[in-house]
């Protein structure tokens, strides 16, 4: 005897339309606005008594979301977000991350998801091949940066310790500099080794620096990685990874580039140089849901030798066993930290095979253009001052005489107002104004209208 199946299974065209009508429309905002903080409180009195025993009208809870909840979400992917790193995921990106959620495609193992994790795979072997990695690199997709970083580095603390024959209770040190992501901070926390720290060379992490720094510690054998940033994430400055890179290959330390937000100027012509020295890295981190406009959550995580990935992070389960057969089959759990995981990779996949790859490269160079337009304007306005020239899309400088109030009083009249979300950051101990640019549709007009009220 067969039952119905359960009333919240059963196909149900109305609802289907209710949400396909929300998304068509959110997909056509144009431009998207940027919505505003939220009030806790007047929040928490629209949400209450909603989940109850017997459900809602969902045309009601739709509103509820639409008018409440969506507008108390500052958008990221708004051409005036232009703190942090903003978003700007590409339509057909967009759609097709639907598409992942609604077939529920997974990409835990060969056995059951080759058809999503082979296309997965091109994806990465692109990446790797613009990072002039070998033919042996490969990975995974991960949610993040901070999970790329993090499954990374316990690669790299493993096979030191195997290499060392050490075990847990042995200090281990990763080389890294003052503009380091806080994330890596949080991983060596997490993965029980310490940072050892490099002075910065005008702000770069330098292989000569390295050198010497190691050259001058009782017990250089200690540090056993190095972690240089492609791209920081407040200024946008790339390490010397060729230096960098010299000295871990002199040295048998692994070397670990974080382009979590910079990653993507490697498409970018105009920067590609600045990244030389990155086809020598054992392990490579890029936030596709960052400059190669895919949506949240999408991190690219690379190893030159996905081998040694592989014997740390394999999941022992008896239940796992069958996964675990001989053979070519790529097993994308085995590359991170986790089991179960969504074919996030595949958003990225499907616009690119809709646009091309050049169609990237024009959009990551429209971001650069503006960010060196606009320190231009800066650099001829008479109360602003330029820190420094931008590497990448990132623009930080001063409104001369401003102190830490005028700042933050001046970047939240500029939300309520929605013509911009920037907020102060921090340089050398002073606050300090900043943009990150890479939504393709932020303009020139924009930026003016920005920064006439600085005046
Ligand atoms: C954003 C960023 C991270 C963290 O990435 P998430 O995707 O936010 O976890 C790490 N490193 C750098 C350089 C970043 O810009």
């Amino acid at each position: 005897m067969s039952a119905a199946p359960n009333r919240m299974h059963r196909p149900d065209a109305e609802l289907v339309d209710l949400v396909f009508d929300y998304m068509r429309e959110r997909l056509q905002y144009d431009p998207v606005p940027l919505d505003h903080p939220g009030d806790g409180e007047h929040l928490r009195t629209h949400l209450a008594g909603l989940l109850n025993e017997h459900g809602n009208n969902p045309a009601d809870v739709l509103k509820l979301y639409d008018h409440e909840l969506s507008r108390a979400v500052i958008s990221a992917d708004s051409p005036r977000y232009l703190s942090f790193i903003p978003c700007a995921p590409t339509k057909a990106a967009l759609l097709f991350d639907m598409v992942v959620s609604c077939a529920s495609l997974q990409g835990i193992s060969w056995l059951e998801a080759a058809g999503a994790i082979a296309a997965e795979n091109q994806v990465l072997r692109l990446i790797a091949d613009r990072a002039g990695l070998p033919e042996s690199a490969g990975g995974t997709f991960v949610s993040g940066g901070s999970a790329g970083n993090l499954s990374a580095l316990v690669v790299a603390r493993d096979t030191a310790r195997r290499k060392l024959g050490v075990g847990p209770e042995a200090r281990l040190r990763v080389a890294v500099a003052d503009q380091v992501h806080s994330s890596v901070k949080n991983t060596f926390n997490i993965i029980g080794v310490e940072a050892f720290k490099v002075p910065t060379v005008d702000r770069r992490f330098t292989g000569e620096a390295l050198r010497a720094a190691l050259a001058a510690d009782p017990n250089p054998e200690t540090v056993i990685a190095v972690v240089g940033t492609a791209g920081t994430t407040n200024e946008g400055i790339i390490d010397d990874l060729q230096g960098l890179s010299e000295v871990t290959r002199e040295r048998g330390m692994w070397f670990h580039v974080d382009g979590a937000y910079g990653g993507a100027g490697l498409f970018a012509p105009s920067v590609r140089e600045r990244y030389n020295g990155i086809e020598h890295a054992d392990s490579f981190v890029v936030d596709p849901h960052k400059w190669l406009f895919a949506p949240f959550d999408c991190a690219a995580l690379l190893y030159r030798n996905p081998q040694l990935a592989r014997s740390v992070h394999t999941q022992d389960a008896s239940y796992l066993d069958v996964l675990h057969t001989e053979g070519d089959e790529w097993n994308p759990t085995d590359y991170a930290y986790h089991l179960t995981r969504r074919a996030r990779g595949l958003p990225l996949w499907f616009s690119i095979a809709v646009h091309g790859t050049q169609a990237y490269t024009d959009a990551i160079e429209e971001g650069l253009t503006l960010a060196r337009e606009t320190a231009q304007l800066i650099e001829e306005t008479e109360h602003l001052e330029l820190l420094m020239d931008p590497q990448l899309s990132a623009v930080c400088f001063r409104r001369t005489g401003w102190t830490n109030d005028d700042y933050y009083r001046w970047s939240q009249q500029l939300l309520a107002d929605q013509i911009g979300f920037v907020t102060p950051t921090g340089w050398e101990g002073e606050t300090v104004a900043r943009f990150a640019f890479l939504h393709p549709g932020t303009t020139m007009d924009m930026v003016r209208e920005i920064l006439a009220t600085m005046a």
